[in-house]
């Protein structure tokens, strides 16, 4: 299974800032504590499924921008499986997905997290065909425009007990993206959307991913 560098993870983060584009959202060097605080909230409070309202927000600002295409497939959803992810956009699908429990921990951060991902779909459908990085200068730009100025690849929310190390970075030789895991990939890993793009979906080891790892405190 190659990893999709178009899902895009927005984390929590606990203390320092980091710049890293991508975070997989799948560990945490402190897991326990997440299970302890994430495991207090119950299941039947937590959101699930399409939400009607946010979904319509996002193409009221797709049309806004011009984006039509895009406002008329856009869907916003709460995924009660994420664990350690706040949001997530899928593209070319046009998908959010919210992490409920962020309406629980932190609901102020609900729509500053939505903007950040909505972000994405208008930075991607934007760019069309030309690969754009995941938080670069397009995203950027459709941050300021949806009201999220200086918004940053990943952010310090007021949840306890939670860091997020991410060690290993991979990076495409042949196209430049890249994306943080927490844990090293297990098998060498080729760049999906060069591997798709020139080499009929298979891997071939000219796109394979280069590994590099990362300053952990
Ligand atoms: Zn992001
Ligand atoms: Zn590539």
């Amino acid at each position: 299974m190659l990893p999709l560098v178009q899902q895009l993870e927005f984390g929590f983060t606990d203390g320092q800032k980091r710049e890293a584009d991508e975070a997989s959202g799948e560990g945490f060097t402190s897991g326990a504590d997440v299970c302890e605080t994430f495991s207090s909230i119950e299941p039947q409070v937590l959101k699930s499924g399409f939400d009607r309202g946010l979904t319509a927000q996002c193409a009221e600002s797709l049309l806004c921008l011009g984006l039509d295409g895009v406002a008329a497939v856009v869907e916003v959803q709460w995924n009660s499986r994420m664990r350690t992810t706040a949001g997530r956009a899928f593209w070319p699908d046009a998908r959010i997905e919210l992490n409920p429990k962020l309406e629980q921990l932190a609901p102020d951060e609900v729509q500053r997290t939505l903007l950040h991902e909505l972000a994405h779909l208008v930075a991607y459908a934007r760019a069309g065909r030309k690969r754009i990085s995941a938080h670069g200068v397009e995203w950027q730009l459709a941050c300021a425009q949806l009201g999220i100025p200086g918004e940053r690849a990943t952010h310090s929310l007021p949840l306890p007990g939670r860091t997020m190390a991410r060690k290993w970075r991979y990076e495409c030789p042949a196209c430049g993206e890249g994306f943080d895991r927490v844990r090293r990939l297990k098998r060498w890993a080729g760049c999906y959307a060069c591997c798709k793009q020139h080499n009929g979906g298979y891997y071939h080891r000219k796109f394979r991913l280069l590994e590099s790892q990362l300053d952990v405190d």
